[in-house]
């Protein structure tokens, strides 16, 4: 029979899968001999069962769970339901990786109407006691009852406001009564029965609101974010309850062993005293940094201290610890490696390395690629920002500089990011779980309330997201979406302002931006990247400046320029058209020859920029028309200039339409339509490394066609190029050597690769067209009902974001045998958006691709990517 519940000393913190991330550390800090309160974890198992059984809890674990109670209650000397020594809980969720705010936490649970009496004799503290209850009844209504938060919250601020009471521990214990009784009308009004008195019912409900918070809505849109599979579930954890609301010798608090923002090795944190739970992270009253612990209660201090430390030595990372003070005792609540920004990230990791507690491998697992992004996108420029004026200081609470308009809602800047907006900033008085999407397509997030270990504060830093917090200078009116700076100035929704989250500063206009660099502890740990890693890491670059900027992200090549970018130039559409609208060969040819010049420099810039590193080139791909004139006007003023008719014109313009361009008359097809086209750009490219290799360099461009779905397209195209290079070469007298491939991009590619291979001297995969073609929807449209089958729980993940390793994956896993079956020095890389994805870089690995190739700024997350592929194949091979 299988064991679904585990005391917290039965555990340890390898159990993690089972026991979920909190429960497993509950259990480890449990055998470290720290103080932490008593309880036991019902197991991710259950949770699995849970539903695979309908939603209910099997018998079986019922009874295991009061078994685990009873021999809780044993030794802990307290017994649930008994009102002259009450036993009470918390029930806490706990995934297997942190996923912080998504699921929803219990505190007190065990309480009625006759407990609450006998606590507050025991305790001789009425007010604690009916403090507690009033947060019970709340807490279970919204968690597993759905009466909502907001309409117990109203009550407790009218009680304030009859009462003058300004914070919750103004009020006394008469008040606390009342708010208790107004509690419980709402509840019947609401739900028309009375609030549960059975702590056994509480308990068991409790479990199985927490067992269902791993479906709510927010719990699935954060694991697409975070790659976390449907499929794990989340632990429970049942815990005695200690008590920070016990009166001004108690409190509660938040604190990580070096600071999560910077990385500096300082204990950083924040405790509010006479307070339970999230008060400190709900941003109602501003809590207190942590240094002041050593004046309020300098022994707990030191224990903490104390504590911290063995902790981080013992996990050897940094950790992110809650605690608990009940009448000047400290208990610990939780431990984790603690949320970082990816600065801290990488400061961390080389301190740590240098002080000796990780290996360079441990260092390069510790940094999540994907968070590096947050620091490869630019700075404000120095200058504007000098010159510009502070309208308001926050809290400087997850670094980064956005700019953007602002919104007052999640909602209304979701509706702005789905309407095309890409500079948006919310505004908000604090954040709370509902509002991750907004916040995740905001590129800074600025709220009036809460400190650094605020909901926003912290999920910002998560996200990399810009973030300034408690920010108090400003006035926000959310209901009519507005805010007032400190001057009086009023800003309304859709207004400029900008934020600096390392300096908390807000201005209010829209600022200029700087690139950012890779020096210092980056650079450090790109290095030891770089010294592990066997995939090679090369650019999508279409002009000399991208190349420029990947390369100084360390890019060894470029996989994929697309020309038809250089031809959407004003000074080149229009020989562009020309050539698209020519009736014969000999006119297209003329137009061609006006492009002939423009490609070659642009060709020669891009080898120059590269300095040697190898250069793919993909011929002409996207549907002609993509390039002609759509509105009248505009088809009348080429016509002009053409010296054609306007109906003319026009009528070729419809000609070209087509129903569905993305498998329309494109990529290789236009080549085999017009072959000179192949033939101008082969040229180009000939005589551009011919050029360059004359000034010293050496340069072995790689020719790419696209779209290729039988090896007879790619002989016929490929025979043009070969022809018109070999021609190129020799009438410049000279050596150079070239390489023609093709993209794998249709299924029907990757199906008969072996074919393919006999012509192709490399293979790139271009997973999007790949995705696209496989799936058989468009990414373009997969935006309209993707939201669905996330919801739907039939997919996991975007397809497009993140490959799709059962499908898309099988064929390029297969594709990959096939060439090498015809040609075993074939070389193989991907080129599509996944090229900078970790889950998809590491799937490149494993597939035995020679190179990944993804856009400059995410060069240096595919470096760090392969790295921990390359580790992790060590590890598992
Ligand atoms: P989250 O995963 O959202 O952080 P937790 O389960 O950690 O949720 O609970 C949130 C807070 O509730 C904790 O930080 C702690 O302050 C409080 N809490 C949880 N369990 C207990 C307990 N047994 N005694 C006192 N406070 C508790
Ligand atoms: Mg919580
Ligand atoms: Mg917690």
């Amino acid at each position: 029979m299988s064991k679904y519940v585990y005391l917290f000393n039965e555990g340890n913190a390898k159990m993690r899968n089972l026991l979920g991330g909190k429960g497993a550390n509950l259990a480890e800090m449990t055998g470290l001999g720290l103080p932490v309160p008593r309880g036991f974890t019902v197991t991710t198992e259950a949770c699995t069962r849970y539903y695979s059984d309908g939603k209910t809890i099997a018998k079986e674990i019922e009874n295991e769970i009061y078994e685990m109670l009873e021999k809780t209650e044993k030794v802990v000397g307290k017994k649930f339901g008994d009102p002259t020594n009450p036993f009470l809980v918390s029930v806490r969720s706990g995934a297997r990786a942190s996923m912080p705010g998504m699921m929803d936490t219990i505190l007190n649970l065990g309480l009625n109407d006759l407990v609450v009496e006998g606590l507050a004799k025991l305790t001789s503290n009425e007010r604690f006691a009916y403090d507690s209850y009033r947060r019970f009844i709340q807490m279970f209504s919204d968690v597993v009852m759905e009466v909502e938060k907001a309409k117990f919250e109203k009550i407790l601020d009218d009680v304030k406001e009859e009462n003058n009471a300004k914070f919750d521990t103004d009020l006394s214990a008469e008040n606390l009564k009342e708010v208790v009784k107004r509690y419980k009308v709402l509840f019947k009004n609401e739900k028309g029965f009375d609030f549960p008195q059975d702590p056994k019912t509480q308990l068991m409900e409790a479990i199985k609101a927490v067992f269902r918070s791993w479906d709510n809505p927010r719990a699935i849109y954060y694991r697409r974010l975070n790659d976390i599979p449907g499929d794990w579930g989340t632990a429970v954890n049942v815990q005695e309850m200690v008590y920070g609301n016990m009166g001004n010798n108690s409190g509660t608090g938040v604190a990580f062993t070096r600071n999560p923002s910077t990385g500096e090795k300082k204990l950083y944190g924040e405790f509010l005293m006479n307070a339970q739970g999230e008060d400190v992270v709900a941003g109602i009253r501003t809590p207190q940094p942590m240094e002041q612990m050593k004046e309020v209660n300098p022994a707990a201090y030191e224990e903490f201290v104390k504590i911290a430390g063995i902790l981080e030595k013992h996990y050897r990372d940094m950790q992110d610890m809650e605690f608990t003070i009940e009448n000047g005792k400290l208990f610990m609540l939780q431990t984790r490696n603690g949320k970082r920004t990816a600065a801290a990230a990488l400061k961390i990791a080389v301190d740590l390395v240098e002080e000796n507690m990780i290996t360079k491998e441990e260092a390069i697992m510790k940094v999540d690629p994907k968070q590096l992004d947050a620091i490869l996108h630019p700075n404000f420029d120095a200058k504007a920002l000098k010159a510009a004026t502070v309208i308001a200081k926050g809290l400087p609470a997850s670094p980064g500089a956005a700019t953007g308009k602002i919104y007052f809602t999640a909602e209304d800047a979701t509706e702005a990011a789905k309407k095309g907006e890409s500079k948006l900033i919310l505004v908000r008085l604090e954040t709370s779980p509902e509002d991750i999407e907004g916040m995740h397509v905001s590129q800074g997030i600025l709220t009036g309330r809460g400190g650094m270990t605020s909901h926003a504060a912290v999920v910002a830093r998560g996200m990399g997201t810009c973030c300034v917090a408690g920010c108090s200078d400003i006035k926000i009116n959310e209901e009519e979406k507005y805010f007032i700076d400190k001057n009086g100035k009023k800003y309304v929704e859709g207004d400029w302002i900008s934020l600096d989250g390392s300096t908390g500063n807000v201005y209010g206009e829209q600022l200029p931006t700087v690139e950012p660099e890779v020096t210092g502890d980056f650079a450090t740990l790109m290095k030891w990247a770089d010294e592990i890693r066997t995939l090679k890491v090369r650019t999508n670059a279409d002009t000399p400046a991208d190349a420029e900027q990947a390369m100084k992200f360390g890019a060894e090549g470029i996989g994929l320029c697309r020309t038809e970018h250089m031809f959407f130039n004003a000074d080149r559409i229009s020989a562009m058209r020309e050539m698209i609208v020519s009736r014969t060969e000999e006119q297209r040819r003329k137009a061609l020859d006006k492009l002939l010049p423009m490609q070659r420099s642009d060709f020669e810039g891009l080898f120059t920029a590269m300095k040697g590193y190898p250069v793919t080139i993909r011929f002409l791909d996207p549907p002609l028309h993509e390039f002609l004139p759509q509105e009248d006007e505009d088809i009348d003023a080429l016509a002009k200039e053409m010296g054609m008719s306007f109906d003319e014109l026009k009528s070729i313009v419809l000609s070209l339409h087509e129903f569905n361009p993305m498998m329309g008359h494109r990529g290789c097809r236009l080549a085999v339509s017009y072959p000179e086209i192949a033939e101008m750009q082969t040229r180009a490219v000939i005589e551009a490394a011919i050029n360059v290799n004359k000034k010293g360099m050496s340069v072995i461009p790689e020719i790419m066609i696209p779209l290729v779905g039988d090896v007879k397209e790619l002989k016929f195209v490929k025979e043009v190029v070969v022809k018109t290079a070999n021609e190129v070469i020799e009438k410049a007298g000279v050596k150079l050597e070239y390489k023609v491939g093709t993209m794998i991009e249709i299924p029907r590619a990757a199906l008969t690769a072996d074919e393919i291979a006999k012509e192709a001297e490399f293979f790139s995969f271009g997973t999007n067209d790949l995705t696209q073609m496989t799936f058989g929807f468009s990414r373009d449209d997969a935006g309209k009902f993707l939201d669905d089958y996330y919801s739907k729980k039939i997919y996991e993940s975007d397809p497009f974001a993140r490959i799709d390793q059962t499908g898309v994956g099988k064929l390029i896993d297969m594709a990959a045998k096939l060439g090498r079956q015809t040609r075993p020095d074939i070389k193989l890389g991907i080129c599509g958006e996944h090229g900078g994805d970790p889950s998809s870089v590491e799937f490149c690995q494993n597939a035995g691709l020679n190179y990944v190739s993804c856009s400059p700024f995410r060069v240096p997350i595919a470096r760090l990517a392969a790295a921990q592929a390359t580790l992790k194949e060590k590890l598992g091979g």
